[in-house]
């Protein structure tokens, strides 16, 4: 995908922030003068002017003469600003009012309609575009988002990673299920990620884990909620913090270098990934015998008119790996969904293997 990057490299991470909403002209003056403040390194000034709210009667945003606020406070200080933008009225304004950076929220990526009615909007127009993750972890249906951008001309471009929703409660707003943007970027390798901890955490206790995670994964850059008054914010209230707050989490990140290959100083890493490699040529090798022998079974049932799926031997299969792997050091969450992949595919091998033998 041809993709023009948008996001300097001389340093390092982009940083965008500015609070969940626009409220007040007072609140967004106030809150860039602190994150100038504290945070000068900022790159990007963000704030919501029209809100996708999860019920009715929340806050919505100001709306567009929320754009002027942000804007002018942004010019201040000589920084890029950026707003949401959901549909074609949004984007007339936004460009109107000279926001300098569009950004597709998760609920609009969703929609192939909206996407492709903003990318309608902006067909000519040369500005950056940032599209935050679908809120259902779908990667097709994020880099569609890119190929309509893509297809109308829009060459700046950058994703959103902002953690996916899932039905029970877990320790995240938004599950960040991590190998989703790994895999975005391997599909489009010259495509910018942003992590945006805010969302996927939800709360403020854990978004310097997360920024971290980010770091450490190699993202371009932090989209993280700022507000001079966080508890008083009109929206997201408990995931924002104070640009103090902000600058306290940014010095404590550890920044650990990219590996240049080339380098002889490396050469003990070389040696610990040829290993890897070697074990995981192993574990393919393995994988491959052991859908053999679900081969053997598979004719087997066939032969004795016996189904594939037998509950009580998945349970002791189940039940066997976890023990053997907890004391080996392995994660319950891990081995389970290892085991399921597993007999997902052993599945496969053997309904195959029955069809033949009919
Ligand atoms: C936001 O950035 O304030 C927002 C609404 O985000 P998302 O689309 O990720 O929910
Ligand atoms: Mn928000």
């Amino acid at each position: 995908m041809e993709i023009q990057s948008f996001i300097p490299n001389d340093h390092h991470p982009f940083l965008m922030a500015g609070p969940c909403s626009a409220e007040t002209e007072a609140q967004v003056q106030q809150t860039v003068d602190e994150l100038i403040q504290f945070v000068p390194q900022v790159d990007v000034i963000r704030a919501g002017i029209w809100k996708p709210r999860t019920r009715p009667n929340a806050f919505e945003g100001v709306g567009a003469i929320g754009l002027s606020w942000i804007k002018e406070a942004a010019k201040k200080y000589n920084k890029l600003c950026t707003v949401e933008v959901a549909n074609t009225e949004h984007v007339e304004a936004a460009l109107k009012a000279g926001i300098d950076i569009l950004w597709i929220g998760a609920r609009s990526t969703v929609s192939p309609f909206i996407v492709q009615e903003i990318a309608e909007a902006l067909r000519g127009v040369d500005i950056p575009v940032m599209i935050k993750n679908p809120v259902n972890p779908d990667l097709e249906l994020w880099i569609g988002a890119f190929e309509r951008m893509e297809k109308v001309g829009v060459k700046k471009l950058a994703a959103i990673h902002r953690g996916f929703s899932s039905y029970t409660k877990t320790e995240y707003r938004n599950k960040p299920t991590w190998e989703l943007p790994i895999e975005l970027k391997r599909r489009i390798p010259n495509l910018p990620i942003i992590c945006d901890p805010s969302h996927i955490c939800g709360r403020r206790d854990t978004l310097q884990k997360v920024s971290q995670k980010a770091m450490d994964l190699n993202f371009d850059g932090l989209m993280i909620e700022s507000h001079f008054q966080p508890d008083e914010a009109w929206s997201d209230a408990k995931q924002q913090i104070t640009p103090e707050q902000l600058a306290k989490l940014l010095s404590q990140i550890i920044y650990r270098e990219n590996i240049n290959l080339e380098e002889e100083e490396h050469a003990s890493l070389n040696e610990l990934r040829s290993k890897i490699d070697r074990i995981d040529n192993y574990i393919i090798q393995l994988l491959s015998e052991r859908m053999g022998v679900s081969e053997e079974i598979g004719v087997y049932k066939a032969a004795n008119n016996l189904k594939i799926y037998q509950p009580e031997r998945w349970a002791i299969i189940v039940d066997r790996c976890l023990k053997i792997g907890t004391i080996n050091g392995l994660s319950e969450d891990f081995l389970l969904r290892l085991i399921q992949q597993i007999h997902k595919e052993s599945i496969r091998h053997q309904t195959m293997v029955m069809n033949k033998e009919q």
